[in-house]
């Protein structure tokens, strides 16, 4: 009986380099991504960190915009563009934000990067990887893990640099927190791109999984082009394959970061990268064959049908369209018109009602005032709804520092003839003089 034939399953999978256009430009994604993380929290922004998500003080700064907890809604909106940007964009365009743009691709091509820097090309990592453990392997194998995790530790200390100031952790002044969660980041940056790689795609991606279900006829996918490749084989005449199309090469495969042949069909498992159709336009170019055996197209562009024009008019892309500019006009809207303070008014529930050396009732408040704007601000508060009611201090002015919360205890005062018995709703009118700005604020008085 003959010994069935089972092909070993490889471990790990070595993708060759491949080089061309959509190279370059996740090649110019990686950059640019990069330069963005590693770059924004080095950022100064009127002599303060640009971008700042500071939990402590429930203060996110992003460029000058002080958010505070009562605007977390503008970040709740950030969130859900963010989620329709990307399934317009995925409608649109299929997986380009997973080939280009998701950062489990950019720090898997980074330590892919790194790997074949110190191990060599394809061929020689998997030679490597098969040799039995000697000296020189162990060499190459240990300076590739002690750069990726230097690489990983440092995207560590980077991500903790938005919530605790760069500058301070670049200079290891690090509470024990900074220090877990610099590591706990950088292990996983490690564990992710340099450990599961393409098995995160796979199999652990729930975008991956559901994407499918946005993708329509029109939607721009990388496709093998069957009618024009097939039958395929090494043997066609060159003439032949010079007109047809495929030679069975298999460079497609072996460029592949997740280990797929694109000639299969649509398969979940491609995340877009575009490297084989690279590889492809390479293998035509020395056939002088025209390019684009694989290609990016759409499902009705493969079937000879014609696609809807014009290709915006889509019922999900109007959907989302409409949604996506619905929110963005509000909230931009909401944010220009955004006041440059908050108060919240807060009344001393330990002493309801006290009497003044000069007979008047009196009431106790803490007034939070929260300067939003990254300038000192001076506010005066007066305070009304009741005849003759005033702050026991009438004219004081209270300054709040760039950024910052001050909290003042105050006094208000009314007569008890206007202030019978009970609870009597009032109001605080907080005016900045820097910009002339009013807040009204409502609160109690309680009378005797
Ligand atoms: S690279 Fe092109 S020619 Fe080579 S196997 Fe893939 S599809 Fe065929
Ligand atoms: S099939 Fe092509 S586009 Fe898809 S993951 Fe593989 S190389 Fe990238």
């Amino acid at each position: 009986m003959s010994k069935p034939d089972i092909k070993p399953v490889p471990i790990k999978i070595h993708p060759r380099l491949t080089s061309g256009r959509f190279n370059n430009m996740r090649v110019g994604m990686v950059a640019l991504t990069q330069l963005a993380f590693f770059g924004m929290p080095w950022l100064q922004w009127n002599g303060r960190q640009a971008v700042h998500f500071n939990l402590a003080e429930h203060h996110f700064l992003i460029f000058g915009i002080s958010l505070w907890p009562q605007d977390f809604i503008y970040l709740a909106a950030l969130l859900v563009v963010s989620a329709l940007g990307l399934f317009l964009w995925t409608t649109l365009a299929g997986r380009l934000w997973c080939g280009y743009s998701c950062p489990q691709t950019v720090y898997t091509q980074i330590m892919i990067w790194i790997e074949r820097a110190i191990q060599g090309d394809h061929n020689a990592r998997r030679k490597l990887d098969a040799a039995p453990m000697s000296a020189g392997k162990l060499a190459k194998k240990s300076a590739t893990q002690m750069i990726m995790a230097a690489f990983s530790l440092w995207t560590g200390l980077t991500f903790v640099g938005y919530f605790t100031p760069m500058r301070e952790l670049a200079t290891l002044q690090m509470g024990p927190w900074d220090l877990f969660w610099t590591l706990f980041y950088g292990g996983f940056t490690w564990l992710m791109a340099g450990v599961l790689r393409e098995k995160v795609c796979l199999h652990m991606c729930p975008y991956a999984r559901f994407q499918g279900s946005m993708f329509d006829d029109n939607t721009l996918i990388i496709s093998y082009d069957a009618k024009r490749g097939e039958p395929r084989g090494k043997t066609q005449a060159k003439s032949e394959a010079q007109t047809k199309g495929c030679i069975d090469c298999g460079i497609c495969v072996q460029v592949c970061p997740t280990g797929i042949d694109i000639r299969n069909g649509l398969q979940y498992e491609c995340i877009g990268c575009a490297a084989c159709i690279d590889a492809c336009d390479q293998v035509m170019d020395k056939l002088k064959s025209p390019r684009g055996l694989i290609r990016y197209t759409s499902a009705n562009a493969l079937q000879g049908k014609p696609a809807q024009s014009p290709s915006f008019h889509r019922p999900r892309i109007v959907i989302y369209s409409s949604l996506l500019a619905g929110i963005i006009t509000l909230s931009t809207t909401a944010l220009v018109l955004k006041k440059p303070f908050k108060v919240d008014v807060l009344r001393d529930r330990a002493s309801l009602v006290e009497q003044s050396d000069d007979g008047l009732l009196q009431n106790r408040y803490s007034l939070r005032v929260i300067n939003t704007t990254e300038q000192a601000q001076r506010y005066v508060v007066t305070v009304e709804g009741l005849p003759g009611i005033r702050m026991e201090k009438p004219g004081e002015v209270i300054e709040v520092k760039p950024a910052q919360t001050e909290t003042v205890p105050v006094r208000v005062q009314a007569a008890p003839e206007n202030a019978p018995r009970g609870s009597h709703r009032i109001h605080f009118v907080i005016r900045s003089l820097n910009d002339d700005v009013t807040i009204r604020e409502k609160s109690s008085f309680i009378g005797e």
